[in-house]
């Protein structure tokens, strides 16, 4: 049995006190919650430690968006896995296509990041997934494939078994334009063979998570599906409400 898991992403929204609401309240749903499902929320960094404080112990996992290349030193702004790992985070986004699209990440830049996350023993949620030109040409399979294949295909055996991978095609995201359940399966089925010839049964244990307008509406339909372990929730993880009810949706 995979693990089924429900990441919220909180994205650039709320500030720290709305955060720490928003987060009691995902902590309070919850533990109403009588499906074997995980959560994890996703909070800025200035969240981090406050939000830390109301979900230890509570089942609630906490993820960063994001983390440094390097370790540590000279590199204004950034934040190092160390920093997040220190506060008790578990998790870190990385790949997210809005970071590969605004901020220029690379499989090289990614590679990096994996590198810290692990170093710190922080399990990498990586994000992939094909632009709409790219689905509409067809591309769809090689592009996740190269995802992959340049970047997942550096871990070790150790490694890749703690890995998360979140299949979200990026005309999906924050647009209301869902993938339909055949679409995601396909899809996932595939990101699990591309796996498997690399790392053989061991891909059988790693959870895929669909992410792009999924909501309450459409999660059971995208999570009955056999390759579906669960999603990467942008937009609908702002609403505690919402968040719960798609973690109630397997
Ligand atoms: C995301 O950005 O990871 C995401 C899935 O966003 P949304 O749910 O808003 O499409």
């Amino acid at each position: 049995m995979r693990k089924k898991i429900v990441a919220g992403n909180w994205k650039m929204n709320t500030t720290p006190v709305e955060g720490v609401e928003l987060a009691k309240e995902v902590v309070a749903g919850g533990r109403n919650v009588d499906k074997p499902v995980d959560f994890i929320v996703a909070p800025p960094f200035t969240h981090l430690s406050e939000v830390m404080k109301v979900t230890r112990g509570t089942g609630v996992a906490v993820s960063a968006q994001n983390c440094a290349a390097e370790a540590k030193g000279a590199y204004t702004g950034e934040v190092s896995a160390a920093m997040i790992a220190s506060l008790g985070v578990e998790y870190v986004i990385l790949g997210h296509s809005e970071r590969r699209e605004y901020y220029g990440e690379t499989s090289q830049t990614l590679n990096k990041k994996m590198e810290q996350a692990y170093a710190n023993n922080l399990v990498p949620i990586y994000c992939i997934g094909e632009k709409l030109e790219e689905r509409e040409a067809g591309k769809h399979f090689e592009v996740v494939k190269a995802q992959i294949e340049e970047v997942v295909f550096n871990l070790d055996a150790e490694k890749f078994a703690k890995l998360i991978i979140a299949y979200e095609p990026v005309w999906a995201i924050g647009t209301g334009k869902t993938a339909t359940s055949d679409q995601a399966q396909e899809i996932h089925a595939y990101i699990r063979t591309v796996l498997k010839d690399k790392f053989g049964d061991a891909a059988d244990s790693t959870p895929i998570l669909y992410g792009g307008s999924c909501n309450p509406s459409n999660a059971a339909e995208l999570f009955s599906k056999e390759d579906v372990d669960g999603g990467l929730i942008g937009g609908a993880s702002l609403k505690a409400g919402d968040f719960i009810a798609i973690g109630r949706s397997f």
